[in-house]
């Protein structure tokens, strides 16, 4: 049955065994990871990365772009948005052979230099930013 939204579930690893319907997101792997959400139970591994997935988190969870299984038998896509399953149209072979040529080029650039702080550091800056107190030498905080 196909899924109308996922549960987001924050963990330090991803678990070997998946629950339906859930979303599970590491910080630690910069990945999330769900079963199919027409219910095939294919796994669908989601990192995050500027040539990958751009993860979104504001109580609800929204992944982009939209997530195409078009490698497996059910070719479905959808959009996650605020935690819920927006299906799109399945997707053609030739469209998988273009997103996976578009992957290949994407990931054939060169490296961008990554951050090099430790990811708690990362999620401690990201804590302090949504809480919006301002970080020494920041003239405060522009979004209001
Ligand atoms: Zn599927």
């Amino acid at each position: 049955m196909k899924n109308k939204s996922l549960v987001p579930v924050f963990t330090e690893s991803i678990p070997a065994d998946l629950e339906p319907g859930t979303l599970y997101i590491s910080m630690r792997y910069e990945t999330s990871v769900h079963l199919c959400a027409c219910g095939c139970h294919t796994k669908v591994v989601t990192p995050f990365g500027r040539h990958d997935w751009t993860f979104t988190f504001d109580g609800t969870v929204s992944l982009r772009p939209s997530i195409g299984n078009g490698q497996q038998a059910c070719r479905s896509h959808y959009n996650i948005r605020n935690d819920r399953i927006e299906w799109l149209p399945t997707i053609s072979k030739r469209a998988t052979q273009l997103a996976s040529d578009r992957d290949r080029a994407a990931h054939t650039q060169p490296p961008t230099p990554r951050s090099l702080k430790p990811w708690w550091r990362r999620i401690w800056d990201r804590v302090q930013r949504a809480f919006g107190r301002p970080r020494e030498g920041t003239p405060g905080c522009s979004k209001h």
